[in-house]
């Protein structure tokens, strides 16, 4: 069946390997990131089989999907209030900052004679979630008197939103608030969550403070690659989600429109180079189901020329392969295109060794 993504499990669970090594030499536990693949159990498994603790994911329907595994269960958007219950039902950790949603958690909890733990966010500039430091102590005050809901730590997230890179500053800055716990309030055991996979540089390098004893990473793992300067990891793997589609067209034709532009089927004025009569398949696949601009085709002589919602269209003339109609054709997925595969349903998801 295709359009089909496969997913290679053993190099996953060899990424997870490599990241947790790398990570714990540091004192750093991994919260392993699965949004991107929307918690399909079959890759949440490499994920537990690479030996992760935690598995997190910003929608709790995802982590609904994995309640049979056995494994502690983070959900990493924050909370919507009318979902409170399911969030304590489906998750055992969630990242918060708003007072009156840790409420409605603590509600739940005792409902479903639960405690719920939290991990609080500070914002430190990235302008995504988090509590501002100011109001800090505030929050806690009201989160302490809340019997139902465990303050577990506390966390940030930078570069997702303002694409802000994390410094050793940012790091010191979440520390100390750890110690007002500590100190002030007598938490220990604290999950001080320095962010994602954009922290890794610091731990690479070996610049980031002590104190921070958790990262959440998606990227990372999945890619290889950190999220702060999209640089690979050392001893990972970057092919890990491989898209494979098939040729419903394959013709010589020009490569030039014949008559007037006007706009394409999504709204843009689309620009031609003419490079002659081209050979060009079509693959039954489009932007319905992936950004385009993420795929690498594996055969080194193909390009992308375009896509509509349902049809990709490449250029195969200058490959060495013979193509048909029928033939399969193989694309390294990236990021943002496995996010968008992952999501859609016209796309198989196999699991491969
Ligand atoms: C997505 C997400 C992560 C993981 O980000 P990566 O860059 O993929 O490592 C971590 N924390 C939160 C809150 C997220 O939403």
């Amino acid at each position: 069946m295709y359009p089909t993504l496969e997913i290679n499990v053993n190099k996953l669970k060899h990424n997870v390997k490599t990241l947790i090594k790398l990570c714990s030499e540091k004192g750093i536990d991994i919260i392993g990131v699965s949004k991107v693949f929307c918690s399909n159990p079959d890759i949440v498994s490499a994920y537990i089989d690479g030996g992760l603790k935690y598995v997190g994911d910003s929608r709790i329907e995802n982590l609904k999907g994995i309640s049979h595994l056995d494994v502690c269960k983070v959900l990493l958007r924050l909370p919507s209030p009318s979902n409170a219950r399911d969030v304590v039902k489906y998750s055992d950790l969630s990242l918060n900052s708003e007072t009156e949603t840790i409420a409605e958690l603590d509600k739940h909890a005792r409902e479903q004679g639960k405690r719920h733990s939290i991990i609080l966010m500070i914002e430190l500039g990235d302008l995504r979630e988090g509590v501002l430091s100011e109001d800090f102590i505030k929050t806690i005050d009201n989160i302490s008197k809340l019997p139902n809901i465990k303050l577990a730590g506390i966390g940030t997230n930078l570069t997702c939103f303002g694409a802000i890179i994390p410094k050793p500053e940012h790091m010191h800055t979440l520390v100390k608030l750890g110690d007002i716990l500590r100190n002030r309030y007598s938490i220990n055991d604290l999950i001080i969550s320095g962010g994602n996979s954009s922290g890794i540089p610091m731990v690479a390098s070996d610049t980031m403070p002590e104190g921070i004893n958790n990262l959440r990473l998606g990227e990372a793992l999945v890619m290889g690659t950190d999220a702060a300067y999209k640089r690979r990891i050392d001893n990972t793997y970057d092919d890990i989600f491989i898209l494979k589609a098939e040729v419903i067209e394959l013709k010589y034709k020009p490569s030039y429109p014949i008559g007037e532009i006007g706009v394409d089927a999504l709204g843009n004025v689309p620009v031609f180079k003419d490079k002659g009569i081209r050979r060009r398949a079509i693959l039954s696949i489009g932007k319905q189901d992936v950004r385009i601009d993420s795929l690498l085709p594996l055969d080194k002589n193909i390009e992308i020329v375009g896509a509509s919602s349902d049809h990709l269209i490449v250029d195969v003339t200058d490959s060495e392969n013979e193509y048909g109609v029928g033939s399969v054709i193989s694309f390294n997925a990236k990021y943002p295109a496995v996010l968008s595969l992952c999501t859609s349903k016209y796309v198989a998801k196999t699991a491969v060794k």
